[in-house]
């Protein structure tokens, strides 16, 4: 068995950073990080457009009181404001303290740090690195966890939270090379497992977004939250499903119809293309249904619409923004500079996820709180981003809940004696759970499945929903979940066996899209990202509150848990 302090899943940005404080906090401290991928390769080094920040460097009238409030009213009131307070205001001292590490931000002409317009935001108070900054980010942390000497176990899959008592204790790994498996046993576990956006047949999100984080939690009977909301970007390249940063239309970008209208001027008028996402997707969603999407010959009543960025002329597309000019130019052969890149929604993040308090500390229900247990990031829900996450303010949630995650962890485990674990149960519940996948008869691929599913998934609850659509989702699901258990594996060794790690994120996204489901169903109003067709408004007096969905094997229970309101008073979202 192996031992740490603490044991941190995920090597993103959020456990990056929580990994960076607790060293910093505590030296003496013997700190883990645990990936699937390499660190340097999780989800969050692909984040492009940037992290907001009320720095006040190009917009002096800007202050954390207004963030505070796009973010409230961008969430559709959902989201809890004690938490969003903390995040608005410890947002300059995250990105002052990432500058000091060494990120390459992108800068004003006297030095300080550039920024950019974003959706929904009503200042300009995006911070970025062009439009790779997740890479500026994520590199650094990556260093200064070397330089820390945190314990960095890569490429090693996370298949098992050891919770008892609701007590987290542990997890069990896989080592992907050679399928060693291990129980390691810490003070304190935090999960930063990113999203899921793989429930999903077309997203912007990596091949590792499988929420397995999500499904390790459920598995143990803790609660989910607001699982219903997940957002679409809008402008996911047509076909490919691979994100063209809001970065564009924060640089000045249109989105066109097959009449050649900038059709938002409908839709958003005082926003125009920046609209938070919810709305600008409704509203791509509904062009393409009424017949003015574009063909690929460029013939009207085609599949999607068009992002056009030809007027900000070569030299600005190449220094503000030119991944978005290589991703259109690599993948389908369109050079932005002349013609316009073809988009339509893609899924791209989720709001809700794993409950914790501002601390990062995990929820057991709506009143009580586990031990041993934090999350931050994506994988968590504080919650920040309510119904409708604001672009650039995830990578600033991963940097600022990390932050905060890794000080409570640092100061929790100065009390905390390392727990007793049975390691050889542990490790036999693996090996069987192993040996059942390899051992299976059945007939059934894992490919076929998972398309069979992320079809279903994104046919039953996309952008728009109903009840009758969204049951007949969740039945399939369930028939797709039995269908699993006689998944048919070709590779039964030991030796880099992805096959038997894709086994398992099967099962994730499957528990994973049955809470998404079962949580969409009910919620019977329209909010940020959920928008259903059979209740078309907000519905205060019925739902102004967060979804809490437990999982058992008797199925899925929903409660709720109540909105934290400090400030902002709802009222109607309007832009
Ligand atoms: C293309 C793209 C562009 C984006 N651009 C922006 C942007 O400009 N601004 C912004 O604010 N947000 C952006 N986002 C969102 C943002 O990047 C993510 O929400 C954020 O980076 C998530 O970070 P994280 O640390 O929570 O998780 P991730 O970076 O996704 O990391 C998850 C980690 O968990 C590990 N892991 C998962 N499951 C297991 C397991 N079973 N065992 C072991 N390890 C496991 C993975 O290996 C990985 O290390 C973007 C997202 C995408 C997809």
């Amino acid at each position: 068995m192996l031992e740490h302090d603490v044991i941190i899943v995920g090597g993103g940005l959020a456990g990056s950073r929580a990994a960076v404080e607790i060293a910093r906090m505590n030296p003496k401290l013997s700190i883990a990080v645990v990936a699937k991928t390499h660190p340097i390769r999780s989800h969050s080094v692909a984040a492009q457009g940037g992290i907001a920040s009320s720095l006040r460097n190009v917009d002096s009238e800007d202050s954390w009181e207004a963030h505070a409030f796009d973010t409230v009213k961008g969430s559709d009131y959902l989201a809890d404001q004690d938490a969003v307070e903390l995040l608005t205001q410890e947002a300059p001292d995250v990105v002052l303290d990432l500058e000091h590490m060494g990120v390459l931000f992108s800068r004003l002409p006297d030095g300080r740090i550039a920024q950019r317009a974003f959706g929904g935001h009503s200042h300009k108070r995006t911070c970025y690195a062009a439009d790779k900054t997740g890479h500026a980010i994520l590199h650094e942390l990556v260093n200064n966890l070397r330089r820390y000497g945190v314990t960095i176990y890569d490429e090693w899959y996370v298949m098992r939270l050891i919770f008892e008592d609701s007590d987290a204790k542990g997890v069990v790994m896989y080592r992907i090379r050679d399928g060693q498996l291990v129980v390691v046993r810490a003070k304190a576990v935090m999960f930063a497992t990113g999203g899921y956006g793989r429930v999903y047949n077309t997203t912007s999100n990596d091949f590792a977004s499988t929420g397995d984080g999500l499904a390790m939690t459920a598995a143990v009977g803790l609660p989910l939250e607001d699982m219903e909301f997940v957002q679409f970007h809008p402008t996911g390249l047509y076909g490919v499903g691979v994100l063209i940063s809001e970065a564009v239309r924060g640089e000045g970008a249109y989105l066109v119809n097959s009449e050649g209208d900038r059709f938002m001027a409908t839709y958003a008028p005082s926003r125009m293309e920046l609209a938070p996402r919810d709305i600008t997707s409704r509203a791509i969603v509904k062009e393409i249904r009424a017949g003015r999407g574009i063909h690929l010959d460029g013939s009207a009543g085609g599949p999607f619409i068009n992002l056009d960025v030809r007027h900000l002329g070569r030299e600005h597309i190449m220094s503000r923004i030119p991944f978005a000019w290589e991703e259109a130019h690599r993948l389908l052969g369109v050079d932005a500079v002349h013609q316009p890149i073809p988009v339509r929604p893609t899924v791209h993040y989720s709001m809700g996820g794993i409950p914790t308090n501002t601390d990062g500390r995990v929820r057991s229900s709506a009143e009580g709180l586990t031990e041993g247990f934090f999350a931050a990031g994506e994988a968590a829900c504080v919650s920040v981003h309510g119904a409708n996450r604001l672009g650039s303010n995830s990578l600033l949630e991963c940097v600022v809940y990390g932050r905060r995650t890794g000080a409570a962890i640092a100061r929790y485990v100065g009390q905390r004696k390392l727990p007793d674990i049975d390691e050889q149960r542990y490790l036999r519940d693996a090996q069987q759970r192993l040996q059942s996948l390899l051992d299976r008869p059945g007939q059934v691929r894992i490919g076929h499945l998972r398309q069979e599913f992320q079809d279903c998934m994104t046919e039953h609850c996309g952008v728009f929903r109903t009840e009758s659509v969204m049951q007949e989702g969740l039945d399939k699901v369930r028939s797709l979940r039995q269908q699993a258990e006689h998944v048919y594996l070709d590779d039964k060794g030991t030796l880099w066996n992805t096959e038997l790690v894709e086994a398992m994120e099967l099962q994730s996204i499957m528990l994973v899209g049955e809470m998404i489901l079962t949580s969409a169903l009910n919620r019977q109003e329209s909010r940020g990202s959920h928008s259903r067709e059979d209740y078309l408004n907000r519905d205060d007096e019925r739902f102004l509150q967060h979804t809490m969905a437990y999982s058992s094997a008797a199925g899925i229970e929903i409660g709720d848990r109540p909105v934290t309101i400090t400030r902002f008073q709802p009222q109607e979202r309007k832009y």
